[in-house]
């Protein structure tokens, strides 16, 4: 059994096939696992510095398979989860997002009243928006509608769009409501801040991703399965007798290459990658006591607070930043947190490093999800896994264990 790709789809595929007896090989083509969730030395010629994330990865409570993927490599108390979200205007003002002793769809009932970013106005078209997403994620044209033509629908008002649609969904989907599929993101409302009064609650990793995976490795794959690293597979032969299944557990606009047969070129032409900048940044001084920050109003969206010296890692989904120079996305960087935190004004930067992931995820545009394939080809002993097929999940961390799972239990279910 041949799984390529080495990202948590191709590792979570592993980890259950290897559960289940099987004996399984992992091809990854880089010198490390974890795929577009992986870290790696900040010197690339000492492998011993600091190892930094390709970006800041969380996830929410709600990410099942994921937590037991992490539980299977025993590395889940290694996930640190807030149940209090922080929301920073430019100026400084903070609305924290926290749970009440009240059952779901209640439990942020108080946090959402109390929001100073958004007037009576907004916080009643709030209301009204958030009693009509679960209704109408079941509607047969959701997937056909942009999550603003929704909004617009709703009459949801542009401050609250602004405020709290925007950078709710920009964060979970990592698309603009403009271009992001209305039924994807009404999905991540109605299982993510409705779901259960704890399945808002933000999971961050207490450790450099790939610490995550040396354990699953030592620990979670069982002797049954073999990695290997630096290991780039050309083609997958399904007639090979190399393997008796193959999984391909790579992204979407590399399946042609390995598959060139596959009859999804079409569908794959589809397919429309949305960029994600993470931005290491590490000050002289602490500018916030906050563990983590929502970032409003601006092209930053998410600060968090690594913990160790004045290190913050800062998030942009912005496709302004796609072309602009790894200097002045800093510079910006810096500029935007002196407006939200007035500590950062006194504060330098001592060293910065600036990822641009112009292939971080999928787009999800309306009317893809259909066209999304499952884990079955037309190989009876070929699955495919990886964020993008069909798992009911956008493209993250959860999506790509789901897919792993699914093909997984493809692969049993043939073998059988
Ligand atoms: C900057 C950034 C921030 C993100 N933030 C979040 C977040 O906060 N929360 C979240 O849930 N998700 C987040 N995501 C999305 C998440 O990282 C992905 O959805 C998930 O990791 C995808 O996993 P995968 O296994 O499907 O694909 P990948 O991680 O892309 O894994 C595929 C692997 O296949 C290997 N490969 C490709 N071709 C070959 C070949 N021919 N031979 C051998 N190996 C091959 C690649 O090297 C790679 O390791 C983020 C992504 C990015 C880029």
């Amino acid at each position: 059994m041949k799984i390529v790709g080495g990202g948590l789809a191709g590792l979570a595929a592993a980890a259950k096939l290897g559960a289940a007896g099987f004996s399984v090989e992992v091809h990854e083509a880089r010198p490390f696992l974890g795929g577009r969730a992986a870290s790696f030395p900040l010197n690339p010629a000492d492998p011993d510095s600091e190892r930094i994330d390709n970006c800041q990865h969380v996830l929410i409570r709600c990410c099942t398979a994921l937590m037991d993927f992490y539980r299977r490599c025993g590395v889940a108390d290694k996930i640190d989860f807030h149940d209090r979200l922080f929301l920073v205007r430019p100026g400084g003002a903070i609305d924290t997002i926290r749970r009440d002793p009240l059952p779901a769809p209640m439990h942020l009932a108080r946090s959402f009243v109390s929001m100073r970013a958004l007037d009576w106005r907004d916080k009643l078209s709030l209301a009204s928006c958030l009693g009509a997403a679960k209704r109408d994620r079941l509607r047969d044209d959701i997937d056909t509608l942009s999550f603003s033509e929704w909004l617009r629908e709703k009459r949801a008002t542009p401050r609250s769009v602004k405020r709290f649609w925007r950078p709710f969904i920009v964060s979970a989907l990592n698309e603009e409501p403009e271009r992001a599929s209305a039924g994807a993101a009404l999905q991540v409302f109605a299982e993510g801040l409705l779901g259960s009064s704890s399945s808002y609650e933000m999971g961050v990793p207490a450790v450099p991703l790939g610490e995550l995976y040396s354990s699953a490795l030592e620990r979670g794959l069982g002797s049954s399965v073999r990695v290997q690293l630096k290991s780039k597979v050309k083609v997958i032969e399904p007639a090979s007798p190399e393997a008796d299944f193959y999984i391909c557990a790579v992204p979407f606009h590399q399946v042609s290459k390995l598959l060139p047969n596959l009859g999804l070129d079409e569908t794959l032409l589809q397919f429309e990658h949305s960029p994600i900048t993470g931005i290491h940044l590490w000050f002289d001084k602490p500018i916030t006591d906050l563990p983590h920050a929502m970032l409003l109003d601006r092209e930053l969206q998410w600060l968090f607070h690594k913990g160790h010296g004045y290190y913050l890692a800062v998030v942009s989904a912005s496709r302004n930043l796609s072309d602009e120079p790894a200097d002045r996305i800093a510079r910006l960087a810096l500029a935007e947190l002196r407006e939200f935190f007035p500590k950062a004004r006194t504060a330098a930067v001592e060293k910065s490093r600036v990822i641009k992931e112009i292939r971080a995820t999928y787009s999800i545009r309306p009317g893809l999800d259909r066209l999304r394939p499952g884990s079955g080809t037309r190989y009876p002993n070929v699955f495919l896994a990886g964020d993008w097929t069909k798992t009911g999940w956008p493209a993250t961390m959860e999506g790509a264990v789901r897919s792993g799972y699914q093909a997984a239990e493809a692969v049993i279910a043939a073998a059988h």
